[in-house]
């Protein structure tokens, strides 16, 4: 008998964040279209997360598909240090005008982690460059950048980075501002001002630290309070970006410039990975000299690759289309909607949404989230109820593709109270 998908995986796959000895054997998907994917017998599973975040328009969209095979049949990849190609060119000239602040230069790389690494190195070399001693990176506690050593660094350290701890270099935490802190915040930025490089931040909402949603207003004044220090701005918009926080980026929603952004997971509309760094001429211009220690020296084999470029221009035009932002504003009112009804049920707290995210959290008695029974319980749940909800500890979130229909966003939201009467029944 032939061995189904899952089987072979087990014998020879070792999957990201997941404990192998214990996790239940993969689901075998073999097909996309639209919010749905259909495993290999046939079921189709709801995609209300976007498969981590990086779907925006569904999945095998065919006007991709289409600009996939046009430029498969011109050219799959060239060095890009030395050569260049149209498709390289004509993204950044499209995506650097509708980025916020004055986004002049583009570095393409891997990934959001990778981009994040990028933007690390621009900033550090640039104060050397300039002669100037700034060394300190400024992150906000709680925060998720990536899983590479200079993109774990400035993310929170917890559980996932605890092995790892002592490699990573020291970086100045900061709480997220609101109106109680937002004066001592700009206290402790006076101490540090000297001989800080940087500020990196998840603008308005932190992702992987449990779709936290943080005052606008009093970001923006830290945000404004760091720019009167000279200290270089790193937006990464790598998971809000591309429409996911009711804007086009997240930036848009403050007065204060980034120096640099970090874009990755919607960028190819979930195609394929890539990411982003783009700066301001000010940060360019410290690398232009005679002098080759100068140069940023940084790359990666795939550099700009055509056939990613080409799948991030077909999902920029898509995205620029009105019909797409009709789409964003539609799930929106929805999640508004339904945040408001689902805050009156006992068993969850924070119900909070912003663009197309919508999250709340669980009441739970346990204080270890990631370890107790309830991860193991929603898991469950969702997976045979078909619906693709993967919570973060006792968050739960939805981040939906924007194709997604009303109809399929309502049995999201039905799935979601039938969890938490299951949940009655058996926790209290
Ligand atoms: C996901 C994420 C990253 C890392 O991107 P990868 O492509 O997974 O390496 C970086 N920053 C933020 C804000 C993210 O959400």
């Amino acid at each position: 008998m032939q061995k189904s998908l899952s089987e072979r995986d087990k014998a020879v796959i070792w999957h990201p964040y997941t404990q192998m000895q214990t996790a239940p054997a993969p689901i075998g998907i073999v097909r996309g279209e639209g919010a749905l994917l259909f495993d290999e017998n046939g079921n189709s599973y709801l995609d209300a997360t976007s498969s981590w975040w990086v779907n925006i328009h569904g999945h095998a969209h065919p006007y991709i598909t289409e600009k996939i095979a046009e430029q498969a049949a011109k050219l799959h990849h060239v060095i890009f240090a030395g050569y260049t190609h149209e498709p390289a060119v004509e993204l950044a000239e499209k995506l650097l005008p509708v980025l916020p602040g004055s986004q002049q230069k583009l570095f393409y790389s891997d990934n959001g982690s990778t981009a994040v690494e990028v933007a690390l190195k621009m900033t550090i070399q640039y104060w050397q460059n300039k002669g100037q001693v700034k060394t300190r990176i400024l992150a906000f506690r709680n925060a998720y950048h990536g899983d590479t050593f200079g993109a774990m660094s400035v993310s929170a350290r917890s559980v996932f980075t605890r092995a790892f701890d002592e490699y990573l270099f020291d970086v100045t935490f900061l709480d997220v501002p609101a109106p109680d802190n937002l004066e001592a915040l700009k206290a402790a930025i006076d101490t540090h001002a000297s001989d800080t490089a940087a500020f990196i931040f998840e603008p308005l909402v932190q992702g992987s630290g449990g779709m936290v949603m943080y005052d606008t207003a009093c970001f923006d004044a830290l945000l404004q309070h760091c720019r009167a220090h000279g200290i270089l701005l790193i937006a990464d918009e790598v998971m809000t970006g591309f429409g996911r926080t009711g804007t086009n980026f997240a930036m848009e929603q403050v007065q204060t410039p980034p120096d640099m952004i970090t874009l990755s997971k919607g960028l190819t509309g979930g195609t394929i990975a890539m990411g982003v760094t783009t700066c301001t001429n000010e940060i360019y211009h410290a690398f232009l000299s005679t002098d080759k220690l100068k140069t940023l020296f940084h790359g990666h084999s795939y550099t700009a690759n055509p056939l990613t470029c080409a799948i991030a221009l077909a999902s920029l035009e898509l995205f620029l289309q009105p019909a797409c932002r009709q789409e964003r504003e539609r799930i929106n009112a929805r999640h508004r909607a339904f945040a408001v009804e689902l805050a009156y049920h006992p068993d969850v707290k924070n119900v909070r949404s912003l663009g197309t995210i919508l999250a709340f959290e669980i009441v739970t008695g346990e204080a270890d989230s990631y370890t107790n029974d309830l991860a193991g319980f929603l898991f469950k749940f969702f997976r045979e109820k078909r619906v693709m909800l993967r919570p973060l500890g006792n968050t739960l979130y939805i981040l939906p593709p924007y194709c997604i229909t009303d109809e399929q966003l309502t049995e999201v939201y039905d799935s979601i109270y039938e969890m938490l009467a299951k949940y009655q029944e058996q926790w209290s």
